[in-house]
Parts: structure tokens; sequence; C-alpha cells
């Protein structure tokens, strides 16, 4: 038994105590709301509602919304999320995405909640999937696992070039044609952590389009501001 389960835990930003796993203050001045591209989420200013990127060339995503630019201190908060199963981490996360605008009627809307799968080399190095584990409380009842398939192992996407990295993700994702039917015509949530170059959410929103849902909405905690 882990003596921190008798302890008043601490917030793992300020170090205050006694906090939740984020204390609502940190949550509060490090989740600041900004305009963001409609289509990839990507930082935008001067009131245009979708970047020069989106608009050259449209991502298979209807919309992208995401709470956080990629910064400290959600590097930390999302690594230990990711890397040492904190499920603490994971309510407090799926929390900070609801209180995003837009995030809670994207959900109330979905027919079906796809986290984004992990290969099964890195879900057997990790041992849980840690998009799965908040869209389980983001939409429970609705999350499905079954459609979508990660037909590939890929590196990790921080290790490549551009190049490489387009090139690996051609064919990673695919969906199981049994179940493909099951949304058709169906308002889709592809959900995932971190989106950086957005190559890999790209890659699984255009498999997923294979199944036909008549809209995807990809959801991310974090983003790269550029
Ligand atoms: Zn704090
Ligand atoms: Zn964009």
């Amino acid at each position: 038994m882990r003596l921190q389960r008798w302890l008043p835990s601490r917030c793992q930003i300020c170090h205050a105590w006694p906090a939740s796993t984020l204390c609502d203050d940190c949550i509060t001045q490090f989740t600041q709301w900004q305009f963001r591209c409609e289509r990839c989420a990507l930082p935008l200013s001067g009131g245009a509602k979708v970047c020069g990127a989106c608009l050259r060339d449209p991502p298979p995503m209807d919309a992208c919304l995401c709470a956080v630019t990629y910064q400290w201190p959600w590097t930390e908060c999302i690594a230990g999320f990711k890397f040492k199963n904190d499920t603490g981490l994971a309510a407090t996360l799926a929390e900070m995405l609801l209180r995003t605008p837009g995030v809670a009627a994207a959900l109330a809307h979905a027919d079906a909640v796809v986290p984004l799968p992990l290969s099964a080399q890195r879900l057997a190095e990790r041992g849980y999937n840690q998009s799965l584990l908040l869209a389980r409380r983001l939409a429970p009842g609705r999350v499905r696992t079954d459609v979508l398939m990660r037909t590939r192992h890929t590196l990790p996407q921080h290790a490549k070039t551009r190049e490489q990295r387009l090139k690996s993700l051609i064919g990673a994702f695919s969906v199981d044609p049994a179940r493909a039917g099951d949304l058709r015509g169906h308002r889709v949530v592809l959900l995932d952590d971190v989106m950086t170059t957005g190559a890999t959410l790209r890659a699984a929103a255009g498999a997923l389009r294979a199944a036909e849902p008549s809209h995807i909405t990809a959801l991310v905690i974090a983003r790269t501001g550029n």
C-alpha cells in the first residue's frame, strides 16, 4: 500500500498542498484560452478561422480542438500521464479538456470516441494506452477501440525528419472493414494526447475516413505552437 494514498497530495506544478494532482490556481494560470485554427488547432492571431496550411491542404479531420500549448508545465505533466500511469493526472487532464471551449459540445454530439491506437509493440512496452484512459473518462460507453487499427509500428515521431515521418505513416492506420459500417454517417471524436507535427493525427483521421463518418473532430490535450 502506497503511503501517498494517506497523505494530502501536492500540486505537481507549484508544489502547493493540500491539492489534487494539479491545483486549481495552476490549471487556471496555465490553461489560458487561445484563438486557434478550426481545422488543426494551430494558434492564430488576426481573426482568421483557418490557418494557411489548412487552406492549402485541408486536413482529413473537420475540426480540431486542443486544451493547451505543449510547453512547460504540460510537457512534464503529460509525460507523467503517458509513462508513469498517473491516474490522478488522467482525471485532471480530462477535466482540463472538458473546460476547453467546444470540447463538451463535441463530446456530447459524438456517436463514437476513438482513442488513437498504439502499435502492439508500444502497448506491450507501456502496458496501457493513455488516450484510451482519457476516452473512458470523457465518454464512458461510447469509446470504440475496435474500428481504427494501428497496422504498423512506427518510430517515435520526434526521431525523424518531416519527410521520414510522413513516409513512415503511410498505411500505419486502417479501419477494420467488419466494423467500419458502425461509424458510417456518425459523428466521431478522435482522441490523442499530444499533437506535434500533426502527421500522426492526419494519418489516423485519413484512415478513419474509410468508415465514412459524417464528421471527425480531433481532440488533443496539447499541441505545439508551430
Ligand atoms: Zn499548483
Ligand atoms: Zn490549420
